[in-house]
């Protein structure tokens, strides 16, 4: 090794100087390792003054959690004269403890005898303690029931807790768009994570609902808060998303919603429903690419069959005819509950299709569907298609003075409306 001559007040100012804690100790076992040396940072973290520790072991620092085999393990290697490094917990002239890490080198003479240990030595009770809180934070996270995750700019998940993981089956490294019902790239969901942030982000963070795939292969609804961080190792924005499942309550309101327009009886769209359908489908310029048609369909002598065979099989007899139109109109076609006996249907895409033909269907199946306890019922139907530009009220008068027709004409009939207002 070269040897650098320096003077020896400079090599103590050095020392002297170190954020390290320095102390060099004699090199005998006889005198239990007495102490010679110790610099300001070793004093500062020790406790004691030069004076309390100079020709004194320093055994004296170690307590009832200081690890007894670190400790055996420095005897030896200070025995043995070899390279020691450890850690354990010390104690601080006030009995404070600390944890501590630390090294011993032998100093040796000319002819290899040991002079002399030198011993640096770091507080890290700080460190220690950091990272036990953060030890306990995660804890936290890990038991909070609410799905938590953290992701990279890129969306790639760098944490999820147990709830998490349980409810979306995810894993760290996964990115967050293939934990989505929807497929979504990353670039959409990042502008569908801000553009549903600009509403009420307050520079904390902003709420947006994804439809997740539950590890049962449902869909689940998470309302997430979502919250930008910047991340101090690389200076990207991370994001915290911390979710609260709200399925049930969307379920809640789809079937509020769905009851809503349903009618209890038939299971039919309600007239409010169906008003509300017959009013956007009219719209001008839905017309133009997808033009519709309506029919309004009433039972003949329906009076009769409740006088002669009771109320409930009025019932039955309303809910078959509404099966007998449900299986008679196409797919995209509507129908609904308009009032007592009486059902409007709306047809969707009458371009390739006479309109008076499809109601005449209707007529046509009702006819000829049999009914177990009444033989047998028909309906009249009035038809019409709107005008550019007519309200749908207008449209309705003109196709309810057709089924008027339709019945002054003997019922069993289908007459469409006529042209003008
Ligand atoms: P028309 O051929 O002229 O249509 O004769 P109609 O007897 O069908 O005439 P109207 O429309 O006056 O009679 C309808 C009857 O339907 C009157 C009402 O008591 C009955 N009704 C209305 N809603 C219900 C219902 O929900 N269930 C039952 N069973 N009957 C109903
Ligand atoms: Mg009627
Ligand atoms: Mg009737």
């Amino acid at each position: 090794m070269t040897k650098v001559h320096l003077r020896p007040e400079v090599l103590y100012a050095v020392v002297d100087q170190m954020w390290n804690a320095v102390v060099i100790t004699s090199g005998s076992k006889a005198d239990h390792y007495a102490v010679q040396y110790a610099n300001p940072a070793f004093l500062g973290m020790t406790g004691y003054t030069l004076d309390e520790l100079l020709g004194r072991p320093l055994t004296h620092l170690q307590g009832p959690d200081t690890d007894q085999a670190v400790i055996d393990e420095l005897k030896l290697c200070l025995e043995r004269g070899s390279f020691f490094e450890g850690q354990t917990f010390n104690y601080k002239k006030g009995g404070e403890r600390y944890f501590v890490r630390w090294n011993i080198s032998a100093i040796r003479n000319d002819i290899g005898e040991i002079v002399n240990y030198v011993s640096v030595q770091t507080d890290l009770s700080e460190l220690r303690a950091s990272q036990g809180r953060n030890l306990l934070l995660e804890e936290v996270l890990q038991v909070i029931p609410d799905p938590i995750l953290m992701t990279n700019e890129g969306l790639e998940i760098g944490f999820c807790n147990l709830a998490a993981r349980n409810l979306f089956d995810c894993h760290v490294g996964q990115n967050l768009t293939s934990i989505l019902v929807q497929t979504m790239s990353v670039a959409q969901l990042r502008v569908a994570l801000h553009e549903n942030g600009k509403e009420g982000n307050n520079g904390v963070g902003w709420r947006v609902v994804l439809e997740h795939r539950g590890s049962s292969g449902s869909s689940i609804f998470i309302d997430h808060s979502v919250r930008p961080v910047s991340n101090e190792a690389t200076g990207a924005q991370d994001l915290i998303l911390v979710g609260k499942d709200i399925s049930n309550h969307i379920e809640r309101e789809e079937n509020l919603s769905k009851e809503a327009k349903t009618d209890a009886l038939t299971g039919l769209f309600n007239r409010g429903h169906g008003e509300e359908l017959l009013k956007s489908l009219i719209q001008g310029k839905v017309l133009k690419t997808s033009p519709i048609a309506v029919a309004s369909i009433d039972i003949d002598h329906f009076k009769s069959i409740n006088d002669t065979y009771g109320h409930s099989v009025g019932d039955d007899v309303i809910r078959s005819v509404a099966n007998t139109i449900l299986k008679t109109v196409r797919l995209n076609d509507h129908v609904i509950r308009w009032g007592g006996e009486e059902f409007l249907v709306i047809f969707t895409d009458v371009s390739s299709i006479r309109p008076p033909l499809l109601a005449d269907r209707i007529r046509v199946a009702v006819a000829t569907t049999e009914l177990p306890a009444v033989g047998g019922v028909t309906v009249s139907v009035g038809v019409g298609t709107p005008h550019i530009g007519e309200k749908h009220d207008e449209l309705l008068k003109r196709v309810d003075a057709a089924l008027y027709e339709a019945k002054a004409r003997g019922r069993n009939n289908t007459c469409q409306a006529a042209e003008g207002p």
